[in-house]
């Protein structure tokens, strides 16, 4: 083997990709079902977009970004999130419209990518499904937002997501929380990690979802934001967690959950799944009111989800939900003369061309070997073609499941499968 996949990346095989469809496919449908419209951004964006829009403290920016220059000396990331470029083409494109109160709903399935430490269900380039709600202060959209993630889940089989609640106050509160942070840290810096020594300075609210084992003892008693949210920010969240009640969705509301990007404001929210060790989480959200204004446009607020789509499939198999095997279908054309050969061409062209999945042996080998490896490639008919056949116009139609054959002719096989699959 001459090259292999770069470090923390994966293949996804043609027998996984099942499965990945099966979880696309569902979350278009919900996005459908709650009226949220696919946004499609190009992969790489000007470096500036993410270094403003996530903060240039953040570990995102500070050391996990794909960065690299053009030809003609532009400054590129690879898609480091997924909100960013999405709000950046809501306002290139005005898709907003004329209505100022219009709520903008998009939602994106991309892929993201990170100079992360690779280890279990975290990958340098990882897929993300995404929601944005555009356009709404109202905590019923939080709801909204959240209450998709959930049905996501749901249709996947994982029932064990817990939903992990936070305020992280806005600019007019964070402030007095963030002082409160480092009055309550500085004491016991010097016990931290090195990127925690870092957040003191830069991003004191991080300090809080360290996953480093002293760390998380030091900071088990810290003041709780909570406690220091301004009006408006305690508001926001009773609200949220009412209709939260109001919606049947469970949640426990944790202090600790901040988020690693700076343009969150009010809610912040996480989801864990059981079977995935310390790196639980299998995707998260919040409000990001400051975000459309700091990119250049008017002040909107918004809020949105990014879920992991990795992780969530390895917390289905945690779970133990895995898909059905593929059911058998489609029609294997089997020749056993040179003279059937040509005819066996053209079957295969107007089973495909009737919406059949078709397939031949190009190999011609001997019936015996065709009808094996049909049944190995799990197809659900063999089609016969031989002298009799040729003679009389018709195809013997073998049933690869029963074993049972019968003579059909050859115009009304299409007609008879049609009605069959
Ligand atoms: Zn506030
Ligand atoms: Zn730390």
């Amino acid at each position: 083997m001459l090259y292999q996949r770069p470090k923390g990346t994966h293949d996804i095989l043609p027998t996984e990709v099942p499965r990945w469809q099966h979880a696309e496919a569902a979350f278009r449908e919900l996005c459908r079902l709650y009226n949220y419209e696919e946004i499609r951004t190009p992969v790489f964006e000007q470096t500036e977009l993410f270094v403003r829009a996530v903060g240039e403290n953040t570990d995102i920016v500070a050391k996990e970004m794909y960065t690299s220059e053009d030809r003609g000396g532009r400054s590129l990331t690879l898609r480091a999130e997924g909100t960013a470029p999405v709000v950046r083409a809501y306002l290139e494109s005005n898709l907003q419209g004329q209505d100022p109160q219009r709520l903008t709903k998009l939602f994106y399935i991309a892929p993201v990518f990170r100079y992360d430490r690779p280890q279990a269900g975290r990958y340098r380039q990882h897929h993300q499904a995404g929601a944005e709600a555009i356009g709404s202060s109202q905590p019923e959209v939080d709801a909204e937002i959240i209450q998709l993630s959930m049905a996501f889940f749901a249709r996947l089989g994982l029932d064990e997501v817990t939903l992990l609640l936070n305020s992280v106050g806005c600019p007019t509160c964070r402030p007095e929380s963030a002082q409160a942070l480092q009055d309550f840290v500085k004491p016991h810096l010097d016990e931290m990690c090195a990127d925690c020594q870092r957040r003191y300075e830069t991003n004191p609210l991080r300090l809080l979802d360290c996953k480093n084992e002293r760390c998380r003892q030091i900071m088990q008693p810290a003041p709780s934001m909570l406690d220091m949210l301004c009006i408006e920010c305690a508001e926001h969240f009773d609200k949220l967690q009412q209709t939260l009640d109001l919606l049947d969705i469970a949640y426990t509301v944790d202090p600790h959950i901040v988020r690693g990007l700076d343009y969150y404001t009010k809610t912040a929210f996480e989801f864990v799944a059981p079977g995935l060790g310390a790196q639980d989480s299998i995707g998260g959200g919040g409000r990001y009111d400051p975000l459309i204004e700091q990119c250049g446009g008017p002040p909107t607020p918004a809020v949105g989800v990014g879920i992991g789509l990795e992780r969530v499939l390895i917390a289905q198999e945690s779970a133990g939900v895995v898909q059905e095997e593929a059911p058998r279908e489609g029609v294997f054309v089997v020749t056993i003369s040179e003279a059937a050969w040509p005819e066996g061409l053209k079957l295969l062209a107007q089973l495909r061309a009737a919406g059949i999945p078709a397939e031949i042996d190009y190999r011609q080998r001997s019936i015996r070997a065709q009808l094996r490896y049909a049944d190995a490639e799990g197809y659900r008919w063999a089609a016969i073609l031989g002298e009799d056949e040729l003679q009389q116009q018709t195809v013997t139609l073998r049933d690869m499941v029963s074993g049972e054959q019968e003579s059909i002719p050859q115009s009304e096989l299409i007609a008879r499968l049609s009605a069959e699959l």
